[in-house]
Parts: C-alpha cells; sequence; structure tokens
C-alpha cells in the first residue's frame, strides 16, 4: 500500500515536473516569437530585413517607402504603421551613435503589431482604436551612414580618407564609435533653418555640432523637410538616446498647448523621465525647433536612456531603455486623437502657404487676362 502510495506520488511529480518544463519552453520561445532582436549593434541592413518581414507579416498594418538617400546612397527607409487619418511622425538615430533610438522604434513596432494581431491590447492601452486613428510615420534611422561609421570604422565608409580628415571634437571621446554627425561632418539636429545662425561653436566639419555651410545643406535634412511640408503631420517625436528626459515640453498659448501638456504629464508618470532644459531643443537650428515654429505642432524630443558617456548605450541592456518608454508612443496617439481638427487645419506650414497663395495669384492673373 505504502509502496504504491509513494510509486503514485512520485509519477505524480514527474508529470507536474513536466507539464512545467513544456510550460516554460512555450514561455521562452514566446517571448522570442517576434521579428526584431534589439539586443545587438542594430544595423542598416537589419532594419531593412526587418522591416520588409514585418511588412510581409502585416501587410493590413504597414506600408514601407523611401524618402530620398543619404550621402552614400543609403535609402532612407519610412515606415507608414497604422490605418488612421492622423499622422504622428517619429524618428530616431539623428545622432549616429544613438542608433538605439533605432532598436527601439523596431521593436516597438514589432510588439505594437503583435499586440493588435493578437486580441488587441498592449499595456493596457486599445491598440485597434490607436491603430485605426492614427497613422505613425517612422523614420528608424535617419543617419545610416554614421551609424554605419559607429558600428564598423573608418573603413567601411565610401570615402574613408575624407572621413578621416574630419576631426573627432573634443566631447566625443572615444573616437569614431562616438560620432554623432552625418558622414559629411554636419550634425543634423543643427542643419534645420530656424536660427540656424545662432550656434557658432563649431565652424567646420566635426564628428559632432557643426551646423552646416548652409541650413538644409544636407541630403537627410532636405529629405525630412521635403516629406514634412507634404505630410503634414499632428505631432512630431524625435527620439535620442543620452538623459532619460524629455524637451519640447512647454508650449504655452498654443491651441495644443492642453493635449501636449496631458502627453508630458502621462509620460513622465509612466517612465519616469523629467523636463529638460538647455541643449538639444534650444534655438540653434534643431529639428524640433524648426517643427515648432514653421508648423505649429506639438514636437518633444525625448532622451530614451541614462547617460553613459559618449559612446552608444550598451545594446545587451536593451530592456532598461524599453521598459520606461514603452508606452510613450500610445500615449502621444491617445493625445492626439483628442486634438481640435480646426485648429489643425488653420496652422499648415509656411510652405503649403506660399504655395497656395502662388497658385491662387495664378489662377486671378490668368481668369484677368481670359476674354
Ligand atoms: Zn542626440
Amino acid at each position: 500500500m505504502n509502496r504504491t502510495l509513494t510509486a503514485f506520488t512520485l509519477c505524480f511529480f514527474a508529470v507536474v515536473v513536466a507539464i512545467s518544463l513544456a510550460t516554460t519552453t512555450i514561455q521562452a520561445r514566446a517571448a522570442t516569437d517576434g521579428i526584431v532582436d534589439p539586443y545587438q549593434a542594430y544595423s542598416y541592413e537589419t532594419m531593412l530585413e526587418d522591416a520588409t518581414e514585418l511588412q510581409r507579416r502585416y501587410p493590413e498594418l504597414i506600408r514601407l517607402k523611401t524618402i530620398g538617400t543619404s550621402v552614400e546612397g543609403r535609402n532612407l527607409l519610412l515606415i507608414e504603421f497604422g490605418n488612421g487619418d492622423r499622422r504622428i511622425f517619429l524618428n530616431g538615430a539623428t545622432h549616429a551613435r544613438e542608433y538605439i533610438t533605432t532598436s527601439y522604434l523596431m521593436y516597438m513596432i514589432d510588439q505594437y503589431a503583435h499586440a493588435y494581431a493578437n486580441g488587441g491590447i498592449y499595456e493596457n492601452f486599445d491598440i485597434k482604436t490607436v491603430l485605426e486613428g492614427v497613422t505613425f510615420a517612422i523614420l528608424p534611422m535617419v543617419n545610416p551612414d554614421g551609424v554605419n561609421l559607429v558600428q564598423n570604422g573608418l573603413y567601411s565608409t565610401q570615402d574613408p580618407a575624407a572621413v578621416a580628415r574630419i576631426p573627432i571634437h573634443r566631447y566625443d571621446r572615444e573616437g569614431y564609435i562616438s560620432w554623432k554627425a552625418n558622414i559629411n561632418g554636419v550634425d543634423l539636429n543643427r542643419n534645420y533653418p530656424a536660427n540656424w545662425n545662432v550656434d557658432r561653436a563649431v565652424n567646420a566639419p566635426s564628428s559632432s555640432r557643426f551646423k552646416g555651410y548652409t541650413p538644409l545643406s544636407e541630403p537627410e535634412s532636405i529629405a525630412i523637410m521635403r516629406y514634412l511640408n507634404s505630410n503634414m503631420s499632428w505631432a512630431y517625436i524625435s527620439f535620442h538616446s543620452q538623459g532619460e528626459g524629455i524637451y519640447g515640453w512647454n508650449d504655452p498659448g498654443e491651441w495644443y498647448s492642453q493635449q501636449l501638456d496631458s502627453m508630458v504629464a502621462r509620460i513622465m508618470e509612466e517612465s519616469g523621465f523629467r523636463k529638460l532644459t538647455g541643449t538639444s531643443d534650444n534655438n540653434y537650428g534643431t529639428f524640433g525647433d524648426h517643427i515648432r515654429s514653421t508648423f505649429h505642432k506639438p514636437i518633444l524630443t525625448i532622451e530614451l536612456c541614462e547617460y553613459v558617456g559618449s559612446y552608444p548605450y550598451p545594446d545587451e541592456d536593451f530592456d532598461r531603455v524599453w521598459s520606461p518608454a514603452k508606452t510613450v508612443s500610445l500615449i502621444i496617439a491617445e493625445e492626439v486623437m483628442k486634438m481640435d481638427a480646426m485648429s489643425y487645419w488653420a496652422f499648415q506650414s509656411d510652405y503649403l502657404y506660399r504655395k497656395l497663395s502662388r497658385n491662387l495669384f495664378i489662377t486671378m492673373f490668368t481668369l484677368h487676362f481670359l476674354p
């Protein structure tokens, strides 16, 4: 009797162990079921492959476009994600060594799309409503040539001799892995027209902080402005990687101030990010400053990671980047869906106004001289 009981107990435990092992295996497989692996130095080529695979798996949600080419001729990939009328523009890796922002954006698409296809809920957000209400226009890697230099070194560039002539800024202490500029030595977050001439600290090509010889001198910034001039967006977020905080949080008296305040408060509560002041979003040719003054829409510059010095954030610590910030774009989307449509249409870009008034002039002129 006793022996039978022992045998039964042993069998029972064996079954329990087998079931729990099987469950663990299934869970491990579920965790790695995604397409994007962010725990690596995320390259331009990997981004293209993953984007193609994401589009193939979620054709109803994802469309791929090219909005221009970099100095070295790499296509600037834009991923349209979602089916809503209200566009939200997101970009990453403006600064070469901050390519973990590309990993972040690609992983984000993967996670949200997976949630959309499997029940529609992500961290208490109704992802179906979000992706039917907005479309994210995502440029995951603004500066692919710079990212290539950081990851693969000087001799992976098209013209190593020309790049070698560009001095490394004294703040970028680790050499080419500290590089921030594009491959011409122009800091793409200084190259926009608004207040372009204010910052004069660096007056020649450099690993960072050189604004270019003229505003919009670089193919990467030109491509972005061309795209944005003809693809109006409701909100803009530029992802950078150093400082766990938010720039662009203070726009009082604008038509969108209420939603901006709400975005910032909710992001701070979810992520623990703080309000930043000073560099990055100030008045000297930055993307944020230019967007704010041209389009009159919310523009946040978000520093995703804790500051780790002048080299790339360690890829193996990606969880520490993702975990606090995983719902940032969903918060932005929910607030954008509350924004006032009349005001949105009232504040278009100067570019569109000029185009409109020129066309009006031509029409009036033609009508005047018609018999
Ligand atoms: Zn940056």
